[in-house]
């Protein structure tokens, strides 16, 4: 049974995108269906971080293995992470393996209370632009056929591992099965128009990774998000303070917003440096669905009060 969710029904009637929470409640006494004849889906809190590095990206510390990942998350109580390497998903099926190892272990000592993190499969990607765009898949072999994608238009350039680091893949216990050879850390001969087109034809989900940072992103270099641009929701960086958030929300219009940790490190893999969503459970299309704002399904507002 899941315990990650703490809240319980909602009506569905609800069609703002997330805006920002009067007191974070989400009407837990609320029960009714606004579609009539329907069951209203039980949907519930699941904290959630979608932008997480390990030790596949040059930049990340040696810490972030698998098991390391998924027993910090589930300390933070963060029931749903996204790995997203640098130009990769390579790691994805260690991440995933971990955690079912890690499920596995509470399940036999009688002990699972569903605090290990579901995974899904990421990638950030870093376009011909230098924009960082994270993209979401069904499964790790949607994931993989991307990278596939991804890597015939990746530069040839060479890692140094003295310079940028080792670019690891692991397997679920962190034994070595490989290195990637050539740099992760580069802009992959693809328009950011591209990139996102390519996407949502393989059926994944896109989002702008922290506009508001001064490197990589979109709007740094191409300046204001146009409204047509078809990515399903912009993260903002955690380093935000609320009132910075609300004003990058004016900003950005009606658009999703998210925030995760873009954790390189452990320590930076923390509840809040994430968010939560209002789900019926913790899956790839539940995601889709908070990210549209539809079925009731939503981004609740990352930032909870403001400093003082
Ligand atoms: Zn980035
Ligand atoms: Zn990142």
């Amino acid at each position: 049974m899941e315990s990650a969710g703490t809240e319980g029904r909602r009506t569905l009637s609800e069609s703002e995108t997330n805006a920002p929470e009067s007191g974070h409640s989400v009407n837990p006494g609320a029960s009714t269906s606004a579609f009539a004849g329907e069951t209203a889906p039980l949907l519930r809190r699941f904290r959630t971080d979608l932008h997480v590095h390990s030790v596949l990206s040059p930049c990340a510390e040696l810490e972030m293995g698998a098991p390391e990942i998924i027993q910090r998350a589930s300390r933070e109580e963060i029931t749903l992470l996204a790995l997203t390497d640098h130009n990769a998903v390579a790691n994805v099926p260690a991440l995933m393996e971990a955690a079912e190892v890690e499920r596995e272990r509470l399940r036999v000592s009688g002990t699972d209370d569903g605090s290990i993190p579901r995974i899904l499969c990421g990638v950030e990607v870093q376009t011909e632009e230098d924009i960082h765009l994270v993209a979401l898949f069904r499964s790790a072999e949607d994931g993989f056929a991307f990278q596939e994608w991804l890597w015939e238009a990746l530069p040839s350039r060479a890692n140094d591992p003295d310079i940028f680091g080792y670019q690891l893949i692991i397997d679920g216990k962190n034994a070595v099965l490989d290195q990637v050879a050539t740099l992760l850390v580069q802009g992959v001969s693809r328009s950011v128009e591209e990139v996102i087109a390519e996407i949502r034809h393989r059926g994944g989900l896109s989002f702008l990774a922290h506009v508001d940072r001064p490197g990589f992103s979109y709007v740094e270099v191409l300046g204001p998000v146009p409204e047509d641009l078809a990515v399903d929701a912009v993260e903002l960086s955690r380093r935000l303070s609320a009132e910075e958030a609300l004003a990058w929300r004016s900003r950005l219009g009606a658009r999703t917003i998210l925030r995760s940790s873009d954790a390189h490190r452990l320590e930076d893999l923390r509840r809040e440096h994430c968010m939560e969503l209002l789900l019926a459970e913790p899956t790839f299309d539940e995601v889709a669905l908070a990210l549209r704002n539809e079925a009731g399904r939503r981004v609740l507002w990352p930032w909870e009060e403001t400093p003082p």
